[in-house]
């Protein structure tokens, strides 16, 4: 869509946390080098000594959880071997803001997602992201009911060595935090501004723009189309529940969100339909994401509401979604001096080839 001659170079800003923007530059060059390959990932089947591969239960802390019950098992939760935070509240302390120090409690786990060592998302079934997701949803439940000092549980994956990904085998984290991650912290509290003058919530907003926006921007001079939008523009994949979309200004190139389509603030409240569905566009949004990037390696963050009392009253301003970052490139000097990201891709470019994946 765009050539030298026609480039987007724009500071867009993300319009449910205005603090963030990102520099979106289609320009050759704006980059002053190449991402470097990323380390092959492991996509061995079984391993030996691997902790998580079936047969080695014995290698890691005791289970927590497992699927099914009886049987092989396909997914498992154990205890994290190298807690970040634990039981212990004499033994750290975690700073925040203005060097208030908060007792590091909480819990952190370990989801083994799939018996096979080196598979990728995209290649697990539907019924198996189903069961995987619901043990998501089993566990952040869990621990809100195990303690009432949580304030969050956060439930991420780091895939392949570029994403930081530290044992190779497969798997997702959760950990049980005693404070809001900053982030959905500003998420949540910005939504609920924006619901507090337009009574909606934007991201049923930015939904309902990315699946019906259309518009024509013409120059003002000669009159000539200078860029024409199309109906779903930003819209990567869709299910009759859930819709992944190319962010308007997303950090990373490559960055899709999935979202619930009608509004839900918290992921708990998933039923068995929409984690059926949802299952469904995750594999299939993987599979582009594998598919264009050649081996996608990422991290992905579950953003939900906060179960603590504080934020009760914000359920019909949040929305629950899940952030897919996948890692191509690494940042620049200018980037992390700056706060600013930079895109070389526009994201309605990125959502056009993601789009173009035959799946079928
Ligand atoms: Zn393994
Ligand atoms: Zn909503
Ligand atoms: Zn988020």
């Amino acid at each position: 869509m765009s050539d030298d001659n026609d480039f987007i170079r724009e500071i867009r800003i993300n319009p449910i946390v205005p603090s963030e923007s990102v520099l979106v530059s289609t320009a050759r060059g704006m980059r002053p080098r190449e991402a470097e390959a990323p380390a092959p990932r492991d996509t061995r089947e079984h391993v030996q000594r691997c902790p998580f591969c079936r047969g080695n239960e014995q290698m890691t802390p005791p289970t927590v959880a497992i699927l099914p019950e009886d049987g092989e098992w396909q997914v498992r939760v154990v205890e994290n071997l190298y807690p970040v935070l634990g039981d212990n509240s004499t033994s750290s302390n975690l700073v925040f803001g203005l060097q208030q120090a908060i007792d590091g409690y909480g819990r952190h786990e370990v989801i083994v997602d799939h018996p096979n060592h080196g598979i990728a998302l995209h290649e697990m079934s539907e019924t198996h992201l189903f069961g995987l997701l619901g043990m998501y949803r089993e566990r952040i439940e869990a621990l809100y009911k195990a303690d009432a000092r949580i304030q969050y549980v956060l439930v991420f994956k780091n895939f392949g060595p570029a994403a930081g990904a530290s044992i190779p085998h497969t798997h997702s984290q959760i950990i049980a935090m005693p404070v809001v991650p900053e982030n959905v912290y500003n998420e949540v509290m910005h939504s609920q501004r924006y619901y507090a003058r337009n009574r909606q919530c934007i991201f049923c907003s930015l939904i309902d723009e990315a699946l019906t926006f259309e518009a024509t921007i013409y120059d003002r001079e000669s009159g000539t189309v200078r860029r024409h939008i199309d109906v779903g523009q930003y819209v990567v994949e869709r299910g009759r529940h859930f819709v992944a979309i190319k962010p308007f200004a997303s950090r990373y190139e490559w960055e899709v969100h999935i979202l619930p389509l009608s509004h839900q603030a918290d992921f708990v409240d998933i039923d068995q339909e929409r984690r059926t569905d949802l299952a469904r566009v995750l594999k299939r949004t993987m599979a582009r994401l594998d598919a264009v990037i050649g081996g996608a390696q990422y991290n992905f963050f579950l953003h939900s509401l906060p179960h603590n009392r504080e934020f009760h009253d914000c359920g019909d301003s949040y929305h629950w979604h899940l952030e897919i970052c996948p890692r191509t490139s690494i940042p620049t000097g200018f980037e992390l001096g700056s706060g600013l990201f930079v895109s070389t891709i526009s994201p309605e470019d990125a959502a056009v080839r993601l789009r173009a994946v035959d799946l079928d």
